[in-house]
């Protein structure tokens, strides 16, 4: 009998080692898939998630600015490097059997917008769903879902950036490919007359948002139920600041 698709997305969750776990005794694996669940969850916060991102993205934030006023590349990386005493590991084999993430981030596929350098984590700890403009596209809404559904994400965190190149293009006339023409759409949807591009980023962040619920009743059903936070925010690269929207 070809597997459900839960079972597949439980594979999924487990990674390989969810084989091992299905094939021993209930009360060995049930004990097994706890133990495991306890490991992956070293780094998961007690408070609430997203008071925790704000709290780790401070302590990026003053690490980002002061690299800022060093000249030296490697004196700078040195800096930023200093920040991993900050970061909470899950122990690899562990995360080699499965993952237990604690936030979502739907954001820019921008190469200055590094959820785990901004956030201050670690493997394991942040599921991650990244789009030129971070629009609430199909594929990406699906991936949230999987990590609200499967892994219990309580948190996704819409965050668009300062300086968006994709917001960039959607504000403006130029022609562009079919595909760009697509992925901007949605954006210049949300475009209001006279707004600037920090102004047309944090709309678009929040129009994001407010496209998931309405685009997933899973997402909704977990947000009506207390279970899933859905949050906009916006990351100015040269403060490393995140502020919400
Ligand atoms: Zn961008």
């Amino acid at each position: 009998m070809a597997p459900s698709r839960r079972q597949l997305l439980r594979f999924a969750a487990l990674g390989a080692g969810g084989l091992v776990l299905e094939s021993l005794a209930p009360r060995a694996a049930a004990a097994a898939e706890g133990d495991l669940a306890e490991r992956l969850s070293v780094c998961r916060p007690s408070g609430d998630p997203l008071q925790e991102l704000l709290r780790r993205n401070r302590d990026f934030c003053r690490v980002w600015q002061a690299a800022e006023r060093s000249e030296d590349p490697v004196d700078r990386a040195t800096l930023l490097h200093d920040t991993w005493p900050l970061h909470c590991q899950v122990r690899p084999d562990a995360l080699a059997a499965g993952q237990r993430p604690w936030a979502s981030v739907l954001c820019c596929a921008d190469s200055r917008v590094a959820p785990e350098w901004i956030f201050a984590c670690g493997s394991g700890e942040l599921f991650e769903v990244r789009s030129a403009g971070n629009t609430a596209f199909a594929e990406g809404i699906a991936s949230l879902e999987f990590a609200v559904a499967e892994l219990a994400v309580p948190l996704i965190l819409v965050m668009g950036h300062s300086g968006c190149g994709a917001v960039t293009a959607a504000m403006a006339t130029e022609p562009l490919t079919p595909l760009l023409e697509d992925l901007v759409a949605p954006i210049r949807a949300t475009l209001q007359p006279g707004a600037d591009l920090a102004q047309a980023v944090r709309t678009n962040a929040a129009a994001a948002a407010a496209d998931l619920p309405r685009c997933s009743g899973l997402l909704r059903d977990a947000v009506a139920d207390g279970r899933l936070q859905i949050q906009a925010a916006y990351f100015d690269i040269g403060s490393g600041e995140v502020s919400l929207v």
